[in-house]
């Protein structure tokens, strides 16, 4: 019979939600175990971003509670930069990881009222641990698992074909034809990383979608806790009529929902421009308004019937969560999509001790808000003492955005 490690806290995941709720507890004195499927923390950031990326909102929206970012830090951190802050922050709070441990199974047992957590180590060719924890965090990200469509004809594509979690950088695309599928976020900055470096870029852009940019976004941010988000919409719409004019006349239709209504009651995102639209302007970047429908060879048919030949696809097409394939009991915490089913600022906790951190599509100052929430919350039943005078489970807005 396996030996059970038991543990006041289980956290799965070491992404920034993971590491953040680590911190919180260990700030308040609580002890949780972190277990990881990588060998390495933050690896979403380390492993399946491209090189160029960068934040989109300004530090001071993307810190991790207890750890302001210097003033000498870039406003918008380069990948890089963040993955040495989660580096650093791991060690400053002395977060406890088991590393290459792929969690199978967790569930509630009602006699010990403890939860179970079955972990696969990886690293010893899958042998099988086992865990208890009076208390088990959700921390395994939106951005587990790519999602690649099924596309006829795919498998005899004779150049390369990646999900854009494996693209890295435009090496060896100069002069190639590189079609990106999906206009999203990474899309967009896949589309102009290629087309900067040389490559012959197209893009898929089937539905509508609204385009931003970072000092656009950062006032809408600073507005948020002053204005209606109608009123923030209207302004936004202004700033991006007078730096944009109408993106439609380059194939890229804004939906009727304003942008920062979209990003707080809607799962979608607007694209936060880095350079990609200027391209699109000036004919750089081809944006293709249908789907792909098949592939014959190195020509790819689109839904409307147009054919193209390609080098490269790129495909930009999403992650899906992947907690309800082990997540056994969970009181209806997690919807089908494997995000919280309940929205924000309701979503973080559930019965028995479950709790889920960044998994409402708030971003880093999401993981931030969650970590604190999650922690004063443990907290507070472990050691009821020491909250004697504190405040009684009010959730705080720690951020205002
Ligand atoms: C390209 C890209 C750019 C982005 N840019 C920004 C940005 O500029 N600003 C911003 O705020 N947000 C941005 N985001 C969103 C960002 O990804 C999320 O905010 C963040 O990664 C979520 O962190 P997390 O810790 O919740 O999840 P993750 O970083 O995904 O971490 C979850 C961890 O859980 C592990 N895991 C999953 N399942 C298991 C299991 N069964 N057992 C053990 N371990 C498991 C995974 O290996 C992973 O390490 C971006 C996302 C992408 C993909």
């Amino acid at each position: 019979m396996a030996v059970v490690v038991e543990e006041d806290v289980i956290i799965v995941g070491a992404g920034q939600s993971g590491l953040a709720a680590a911190a919180c507890l260990s700030q308040r004195g609580v002890r949780s175990l972190v277990l990881e499927r990588d060998d390495c923390v933050g690896s979403l950031w380390r492993k399946r971003s491209y090189e160029r990326v960068r934040l989109h909102l300004a530090k001071h929206y993307c810190a991790l509670p207890h750890a302001p970012h210097p003033d000498a830090a870039p406003t918008y951190l380069p990948r890089d930069d963040f993955v040495r802050y989660l580096d650093a922050y791991a060690a400053r709070f002395a977060v406890r990881t088991r590393l290459r441990r792929e969690v199978r199974a967790a569930r509630y047992d009602k006699a010990t009222a403890r939860w179970e957590v079955e972990a696969m180590d990886l690293a010893a060719g899958g042998k099988v641990e086992l865990y208890a924890a009076r208390f088990l965090v959700v921390a395994s990200g939106e951005n587990d698992e790519k999602v690649v469509p099924e596309v006829p004809g795919i498998e005899g594509f004779p150049g390369t074909v990646m999900h854009a979690c494996e693209y890295k950088s435009p090496e060896g695309m100069k002069g190639k034809a590189v079609l990106v599928v999906g206009g999203g976020n990474s899309g967009m900055e896949i589309a102009y990383d290629l087309a900067d470096a040389g490559a012959v870029t197209s893009i898929v852009v089937r539905g509508e979608l609204h385009v931003v940019n970072k000092q656009i976004w950062n006032v809408a941010m600073a507005l948020y806790p002053y204005l209606p988000l109608w009123l923030i919409d209207k302004l936004v719409l202004l700033m991006c009529a007078v730096v944009f004019g109408d993106t439609a006349k380059h194939g890229l239709r804004r939906p009727a929902i304003g942008p920062f209504t979209m990003k707080c009651t809607t799962p979608a995102y607007p694209v936060v421009d880095v350079g990609a639209y200027a391209k699109i302007k000036s004919g750089e970047i081809r944006v293709l308004p249908a789907a792909v429908k098949s592939v014959h060879g190195n020509t790819v048919e689109f839904n409307e019937g147009k054919q193209y030949p390609f080098d490269a696809i790129v495909f930009a097409t999403g992650y899906r969560s992947t907690v309800r394939r082990w997540l056994k009991s969970d009181d209806g915490l997690i919807g089908d999509d494997g995000m919280a089913a309940r929205s924000y600022p309701e979503h973080w906790k559930g019965e028995k001790g479950l709790y889920v951190a960044g998994m409402v599509r708030r971003g880093i100052y999401g993981s931030y808000e969650d970590a604190e929430f999650i922690a004063e919350d443990i907290s507070k039943q472990l050691h009821p003492e020491a909250h004697g005078n504190g405040k009684n489970g009010e959730q705080e807005q720690l951020l205002a955005t």
